[in-house]
């Protein structure tokens, strides 16, 4: 247990965030570089998201399983372009057996446990998965398909940062086969809506979405969307992806299916994904330098209850509060009452504050005769008095309130974050100060994309719109908008 303070987000915002996942005890490095332990704090938020995106995943059709960890090297180099993108990143499983060392005094690789087949642990399971696909899939009854995991992955980042770029990373990877390229594709958009729903309802976070630039497309794919949110430091952070992989894959794993008319026919994929990266969002969207604040749906512990009392009175005063705390838990789930005698009071509220706990109830030996309690909202830190008699219902409609209102500063942060720019030098200036997203024309040259990326560190986050402008950075004339921004 610490009670040690947070760095402000004005003093130095990479801090700010990392000290928020210490002190709420969401995550921390481990021996293994790159590698995080995720605590059981921060488990618990995962868990609940996970739940709650589980849910809408299979209301889209989608059924849950379970593929290897390893892919055999030769499956990875199928897809000419797939292995390009992965291929820098890669663990590979080499050898599969120790011995002893000369001395005894330790163990070293046994050369003679070489694998002939080496294997990657996998960045992604697009060619494990269809491998396995072309033996499931026959004919047009065998379609669509629709298979997600929830998986480790591993990715060998040279620099790392919990949650947001991490070499091991918890996620779920959604694969779908289907009979045409209109049903496929209607998928990807599908997935992309229900990540914009889930982000909205449950993270309480604004975004764009949309198609991505061929430079920033998925290694393999024919198209890719993404999800992009805006940090309070006005950098962009991407947390999912929807690919459209066309008949790519299809090919070089060889699945063909029997169509209607009975053909012989390559089927249209979908692979669509988000990770642990979306709790490196959460922090950086809605908390504040007091600590950690969490949507009231995604909170392990949305009220928690701390009971003021002075030695002789303890009976008296928690009679009272297990009384509310059975009222409570009526109408409201996740309710925590802190029973811990060692600590101050003034400890607790610190400590589920720094946790960002949506709602703290305060009862002290006063509140008895009046029945009224003391609440404070984590989100406003505003502090009011209610009622004993209707705290289930009345705690429900705050915490609900909470819960739009974030969503309602996190619409207002990319509101006011966006800027339409016409001009280089303008373009230039937003980036020097506020950042955020950059609303404008590009003629979809890869020469003018590169300059801007290595002139102004923005890099081209998704389409915007179509319309009439002129490239910001050669000036020729364009009908597509997109949005650009620096990002994590
Ligand atoms: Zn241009």
């Amino acid at each position: 247990m610490s009670n040690k303070g947070i760095t402000s987000r004005s003093e130095s915002y990479s801090q700010w965030y990392l000290d928020i996942i210490d002190r709420a005890q969401l995550a921390e490095n481990s021996s293994v570089r790159g590698c995080m332990v995720i605590k059981p704090y921060g488990y618990a938020i995962w868990e609940n998201i996970q739940r709650e995106l589980d849910l809408r995943i299979k209301e889209m059709g989608v059924s849950n399983a379970y593929f290897p960890l390893f892919i055999p090297k030769s499956f990875l180099s199928k897809e000419a372009s797939h292995v390009k993108g992965f291929a820098k990143e890669c663990a590979i499983v080499t050898h599969y057996r120790l011995k002893e060392t000369k001395d005894g005094m330790g163990v070293e690789v046994d050369p003679e446990a070489k694998l002939e087949d080496e294997l990657i642990v996998r960045p992604t399971s697009e060619t494990i998965m269809y491998d396995t696909f072309s033996r499931w899939i026959e004919s047009w009854r065998d379609l669509p398909l629709k298979i997600n995991q929830w998986a480790n992955i591993v990715r060998w980042e040279r620099r790392t940062r919990l949650f947001l770029r991490t070499t091991e990373f918890l996620w779920q990877e959604g694969h779908t086969v289907h009979e045409s390229h209109e049903e496929s594709k209607k998928q990807v958009i599908e997935a992309l809506e229900m990540y914009k729903r889930f982000a909205r309802e449950v993270l309480a976070l604004e975004m764009y979405g949309g198609k991505k630039s061929e430079s920033e497309k998925f290694a393999g794919a024919v198209d890719t969307y993404g999800v992009e949110a805006l940090m309070q430091d006005g950098k962009a952070l991407q947390f999912g992806t929807s690919h459209d992989l066309g008949q790519n894959f299809a090919k070089v794993f060889n699945i063909k299916y029997i169509n209607k008319n009975g053909e012989l026919e390559y089927p249209w994929q979908t692979s669509w994904g988000v990770s642990t990266r979306m709790m490196g969002a959460i922090v950086m969207s809605h908390s504040d330098d007091l600590g950690l604040v969490l949507p009231p749906i995604i909170a392990p512990i949305k009220v928690v209850i701390i009971p003021i009392y002075k030695e002789g009175n303890k009976d008296k005063v928690m009679e009272f509060v297990k009384d509310v705390e059975s009222k409570l838990s009526t109408v409201v789930d996740r309710v925590h009452l802190d029973e811990r005698d060692f600590v101050s009071v003034g400890f607790k509220f610190n400590e589920w504050e720094k946790k960002g706990v949506p709602v703290r109830i305060e009862i002290g030996e006063r509140d008895l005769e009046k029945k009224m309690v003391t609440i404070v909202r984590r989100d406003t830190n505003e502090k009011e008095e209610i009622s004993v008699n209707s705290i289930g219902n009345d705690i429900k409609i705050i915490l609900d309130n909470i819960q739009s209102e974030l969503l309602k500063r996190s619409q207002k942060i990319l509101e006011e974050g966006t800027t339409q720019v016409s001009s280089y030098k303008e373009f230039k200036d937003i980036l020097k100060g506020k950042k955020g997203f950059l609303k404008a024309y590009w003629c979809g040259s890869k020469e003018c994309e590169d300059a801007i990326k290595y002139e102004t560190k923005a890099t081209n986050r998704c389409f915007s719109k179509t319309g009439k402008g002129n490239c910001i950075y050669c000036g020729k004339e364009s009908d597509k908008e997109w949005v650009f921004a620096m990002c994590y």
